[in-house]
């Protein structure tokens, strides 16, 4: 009566142990700097990975405070993945050096910087800040086209393999799911994609510039007059008149992003007004890449279109 529930707790102890501390301690854990990096490696990583954002869809990437909640994580990182690209030129050199964590320093396997793994778009010919939050790497901000996602998508998986040979088999196959749920979804969207290919818009940010790229659509006036300045009222009197002649199909702006100015413009304009989710969480419909990719151009169509 009293030797058998004392092996019986034995044994729930040890199984206890194999269910709670083995498969924790052999996750990987990666720290992404945005959202849509954070996916990417739900994506790619599976179970193997357990993900951290230091940022969600409601947060502008740009302008982040390194606070020590995100030094801790940063320190715990087996890899690190991030826009790169300058992006993050802000915060991230600091989170790097205060973690003092090697596996993720700018030579390390565990440092992978999505935009410089694609070629980017507005490189500049020379470095001129007073025209702006200009970069010298060209725009980072890459996730929205998604021939550049799969090209990442491909060199993230490889570089999970190089950081653990081990399941280098299944990064390749969750790699190659992904392509193929992504393209699945791309197919479904080609209408979409008919009736937005030659549109013009206006834009909040260079944050659309490989999506309009991608649907060979063009920004034919930006609410910002530099990059990373917010629009002065008699700026946007002359945004106004610019648009009654360039006559654009609507104005988008992203989830995180200040809509006092896009609305008012609206309003003088005529124009549809929508606001997309940019990453993923920026609605209720982005819980995925491939849900984000359906959600934005069913919304440029749905509410800029008609
Ligand atoms: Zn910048
Ligand atoms: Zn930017």
């Amino acid at each position: 009566m009293n030797r058998l529930p004392r092996k019986m707790s034995q044994l729930l102890l040890v199984l206890a142990f194999f269910v709670v501390a083995l498969p924790a301690s052999a996750k990987l854990n990666a720290f992404a700097c945005e959202p849509e990096w954070a996916e990417l490696v739900r994506e790619i990583g599976g179970d193997k990975y357990r993900v951290f954002s230091a940022t969600n869809a409601f947060q502008n990437p740009h302008f982040i405070e390194a606070r020590p909640s995100l030094i801790a994580k940063v320190r715990r990182a087996d890899l690190l993945v991030c826009s790169g690209a300058e992006l993050e030129i802000g915060w991230l050199p600091l989170l790097l050096r205060q973690s003092a964590n090697p596996n993720i320093q700018t030579d390390k396997p565990g440092y992978f910087m999505a935009a410089m793994q694609v070629s980017r778009l507005e490189i500049p010919q020379h470095l001129d800040r007073s025209h702006g939050d200009i970069h010298a790497d060209g725009n980072p901000h890459v996730h929205l086209d998604p021939l550049r996602l799969i090209s990442i998508a491909k060199k993230l998986s490889q570089r999970m393999a190089a950081i653990d040979p081990d399941n280098s088999a299944y990064y390749s196959l969750r790699f190659k799911l992904f392509r193929r749920q992504l393209n699945k979804q791309l197919n479904q969207l080609a209408p979409l994609i008919a009736q937005l290919e030659g549109q013009k818009v206006v834009v909040y940010h260079k944050s659309w510039s490989y999506l309009l790229d991608w649907l060979d659509m063009t920004a034919v006036a930006d609410l910002e007059p530099v990059p990373g300045v917010a629009p002065s009222s008699s700026y946007l009197v002359k945004l106004l008149k610019q648009i009654r002649q360039q006559k654009p199909a609507f104005i988008m702006v992203a989830a995180y992003q200040d809509q006092k100015a896009a609305k008012w413009l609206a309003k003088k304009s005529g124009l549809p007004l929508v606001v997309l989710p940019y990453t993923i969480g920026g609605n209720d419909s982005s819980n995925n890449l491939v849900e984000l990719f359906a959600d934005t151009l069913e919304q440029m169509v749905q509410q800029g279109l008609n």
